[in-house]
């Protein structure tokens, strides 16, 4: 029988969960001295999916962040009683897609040092003796990953948790979160209900696994997860191991050609996969997560027609899977994300902090996990960029159960396939689209998605224009088309038209803004009405948290445009440093307007004839016009380094509009262009991306923005770059973004790739391409300052050196001649 708690009338910080996760951040909590911690569980520790993991702990991830999270993970592990088996980890390439991206993940894991190796089959076999080699091309091995017992190292992290000052509460359920309304447009979590009473406070922590949505929506907050059953088998012992110091451990080994993954247990072996056949589970009619009141401690029926694939597959790979006992099928629910990365961070609402959606991967990342969410708690900023698993990146469109669920499948079936560069999901697709979308299609764009816009790639149509022989080699090469450098060159050389209605746009209005913005943002951006201004706003740490241009459209308003996916991420950063005394108001605007860029040397006559008023408003200045019979706001800048202007126009306008600059741009021989044009150009330029190029890692000094940068300081981050009164001049960084140019322009870096200089490796390229006007491959990389322009270099592609030189940028067009024209 369960008695009444008696809780606490308040705690700083309630945890919502006590499975890995919130054991892990009520442990980092208290490591990082913060005694006044309540974690609560509607059941025991651990009854959640905890339990019936089966405890692999892989590092390998698919950017350095979370990858470096998983290792922070294995050096807290190591520390706790948690049996914790560190045997190394085995990833086998059976196919030569899968050998090439081996590779580029061996090349990739010495610019961080992960200690990642390139095996032969032979050596696998060896690691791994029940292995049958056929087909095995090459591994991976990495000798730091391992094995734990998941409900040993929860046990171990609330332990040391108790021991810092948090109070655990078993058996008590959160029914409903008390949220403060009081100040417009701020809404701030201030409690808990729970069956046993209420506890105030400031914090409130979901991390509830596979209810995690559940718990959101007691906040208002949608967690777009979505649980699937997910299952592997245990086998009955079968060989001798060994005891004490004589005990030889097996690797795990991963077969993700196979879809299959194997680690010991004991003198048995625990295996499982990815179906392809997905199985979200307690879904309702509205594919909204319905799990029944009462599942904890509870596993699922055994699935064997589902898991037929997985189980056959794994004979093939270790034949003696044929010949032993299974003891048990356990299949056990878990919350997957949309895009299988974690939902990390602090939500719309002031104090409601989110870690769920561990996709199989949570006794991986927990030890990581819980430092970066105790930083950020604590801090109001994780120590690291974390974008990729920042629940802000999902946008309003996953608000839908329905979308939610139809990409959470794509990735699920498709866990273990090479992700190509440039490879497009194809789920719930399409869903939001342009004004012109209907114009794109009927005339053949191969169309990209990102945040739920279609966006053309590139059309098909220009393809003759282009050039087939430079298709870059390998992987950079398969989703590509000539129709990128026809656009490029039609753009540098007449005009290119381009669709960015997708742009992210926001409003910041009110007698305050001016001033705000100007707390906030590294530029000078409160200029006079029609200034656009390039500006990034910066974390405490210097690091550039937004990178977007700023338009003062009225004295007391301002609109911001920023790339298609950081709409949310940069609204809720925002909203978060905004005054809340109602003097500065923050808005979405991104539907409301249609956005077509015209580019070109031959951009002014295209424009000029069909607008109603002249177009000398300078660069960098805002024009209100009529362009045919179309409202439109102007916008004299550029992304690919030629003249020319963004025109905005009201949405439903946006049809008409493309269908007049397209007619009046004929004459001039304008040409359609996508983004994979827009990129080629930009890296010419030298203009910088967020998320690739610039990070919250990266000051604007070190990333070359330095002539964004305030000298005077007096906004945030400022103090971190040392700008400010009495401050003297700004250490020069001890790294720079440099470009790089390869010497075999068929050799195209796509990120990643490591970069050295006399045989050490100093660098990773952060984003790389092919310039179709300079006719050079191009690369970017973060290198030691002390690498002077000239420094021969050397960039790891698929395995191979390719040799390049670190030059001066822009590479084209340096004195910005053309914008300015
Ligand atoms: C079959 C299977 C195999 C797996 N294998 C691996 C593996 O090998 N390696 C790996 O890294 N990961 C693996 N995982 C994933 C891993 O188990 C999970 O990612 C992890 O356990 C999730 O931890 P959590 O803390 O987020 O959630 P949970 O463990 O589910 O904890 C959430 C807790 O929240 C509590 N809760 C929910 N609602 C409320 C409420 N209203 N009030 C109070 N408490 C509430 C629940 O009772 C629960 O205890 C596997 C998962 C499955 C299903």
């Amino acid at each position: 029988m369960v008695r009444p708690r008696e809780l606490p009338d308040r705690a700083r910080v309630v945890i919502i969960g006590g499975g890995v996760g919130g054991a892990s951040i009520a442990h980092h909590l208290a490591t990082l001295g913060e005694r006044d911690v309540v974690l609560l569980d509607r059941n025991e520790l651990t009854s959640g999916s905890t339990f019936h993991s089966a405890g692999l702990v892989g590092q390998l991830r698919s950017s350095v962040s979370l990858t470096r999270m998983m290792m922070d993970s294995v050096e807290l592990y190591r520390t706790l009683d948690c049996s914790w088996v560190e045997c190394g980890g085995i990833r086998l390439a059976c196919t030569p897609e899968r050998e090439q991206e081996v590779m580029r993940q061996v090349a990739w894991a010495k610019t961080f040092g992960l200690p990642l190796e390139l095996i032969t089959p032979e050596r696998a076999a060896e690691l791994f003796p029940l292995m049958d080699t056929a087909g095995v091309r090459c591994a991976s091995y990495l000798p730091s990953d391992g094995y734990l017992d998941p409900s040993l190292l929860t046990t171990a992290l609330v332990d040391g948790a108790r021991a810092g000052g948090c109070r655990v509460f078993t058996h008590t359920l959160v029914t409903a979160i008390d949220l403060d309304e009081t100040v417009p447009g701020h809404p701030r979590v201030c409690g808990v209900q729970t069956e046993w009473g209420r506890i105030e406070a400031e914090v409130v922590v979901d991390a509830g696994g596979m209810f995690a949505a559940e718990i959101g929506r007691m906040a208002g907050v949608r967690v777009p997860i979505v649980p699937f059953a997910h299952e592997y088998l245990v086998t009955q012992p079968f060989r001798e191991t060994g005891s004490g110091a004589g005990r030889v451990h097996l690797p795990t080994l991963r077969d993700p050609d196979l879809l299959i993954y194997f680690r010991e247990e004991g003198g048995g072996l625990v295996m499982g996969g990815y179906e392809r056949d997905s199985a979200p589970w307690a879904l309702d009619e509205r594919d909204l997560d319905a799990i029944p009141p009462d599942f904890n401690g509870r596993l699922l029926e055994e699935d064997w027609p589902r898991f037929e694939e997985i189980a056959r597959n794994s004979a093939k790979r270790v034949p003696v899977m044929d010949e032993i006992t299974v003891t048990r099928l356990i299949n056990g629910p878990e919350a997957f994300t949309p895009d299988n990365e974690f939902c990390l961070g602090e939500s719309e609402v002031g104090g409601f902090f989110v870690a769920a959606g561990f996709c199989a991967h949570g006794l991986a990342g927990a030890g990581g996990i819980g430092r970066v969410m105790a930083e950020w708690i604590l801090d109001g900023e994780p120590s690291m960029d974390v974008w990729e698993m920042d629940i802000r990146r999902f946008g309003p469109h996953f608000r839908s159960p329905s979308y939610t669920l139809k990409r959470a499948r794509e990735v699920y079936e498709t866990y273990y396939d090479i992700r190509y560069p440039g490879h497009e999901r194809q789920a719930g697709r399409p869903l939001r689209t342009s004004s012109a979308y209907p114009w794109h299609a009927e005339h053949g764009a191969a169309f990209g998605e990102k945040s739920g816009w279609e966006r053309v790639n590139w059309y098909e149509g220009n393809a003759g224009e282009g050039d087939e022989a430079l298709r870059p080699r390998g992987w950079a090469g398969m989703h590509w088309s000539p129709a990128i450098g026809a656009e490029h060159r039609g753009t540098r050389e007449r005009a290119g038209l381009f669709d960015e209605s997708s742009f992210a746009k926001l409003e910041i209005s009110g007698p305050g803004a001016a001033t705000f913005l100007e707390q906030v943002c590294d530029n000078r951006v409160a200029r006079e009405v029609g200034a656009i201004t390039y500006t990034q706003m910066l974390n405490r740490r210097g690091g550039i948290e937004c990178d977007f241009t700023v338009t003062r459209v009225e004295e007391e308003l301002f609109s911001i445009v920023t790339g298609t996916a950081f709409g949310n991420h940069d609204l809720s950063w925002i909203r978060r440093h905004a005054p809340t005394d109602g003097s500065v108001r923050c808005a979405d605007v991104t539907a409301r307007w249609s956005c077509f860029a015209l580019w070109g040397p031959r951009a002014r006559d295209i424009l000029e004839p069909i607008s109603s008023s002249g177009l000398d408003f300078g660069y960098m200045r805002m024009g209100e016009l009529a362009v045919g019979d179309v409202p439109v706001r102007a916008l004299r800048v550029t992304f690919v380094g030629e003249l020319g202007w963004e025109l905005y126009c009201p949405s439903e306008y946006g049809a008409g509009l493309w269908r007049a600059l397209w007619r009046a741009g004929a004459e001039h021989g304008v040409i359609a262009g996508g983004y994979r044009a827009i990129d080629s150009m930009r890296l010419e330029k030298g203009y910088r991306v967020w998320a690739a190029d610039i990070t919250p890692d990266e000051t604007p000094f070190e990333a070359g923005l330095g002539f964004c940068v305030r000298k005077d300081g007096g906004f945030m981050g400022a103090e971190a770059l040392g700008l400010g009164e009495g401050s003297g001049a700004p250490e020069p960084p001890a790294r720079r973004l440099r470009c790089v140019v390869l010497e075999d322009p068929r050799s195209v870096a796509l990120g990643n790739e490591p970069v050295r200089v006399d045989g050490e490796v100093l660098g990773r390229v952060t984003s790389g391409g092919y310039g179709y006007t300079v006719e050079r491959s191009i690369a970017y990389a973060y290198l030691p300052s002390e690498v002077a322009l000239g420094t021969l270099v050397e960039v790891d592609i698929f395995g191979r050196w390719v040799s390049g030189e670190v030059t001066a940028e822009p590479l084209y067009d340096p004195k910005g001649e053309r914008v300015k024209d």
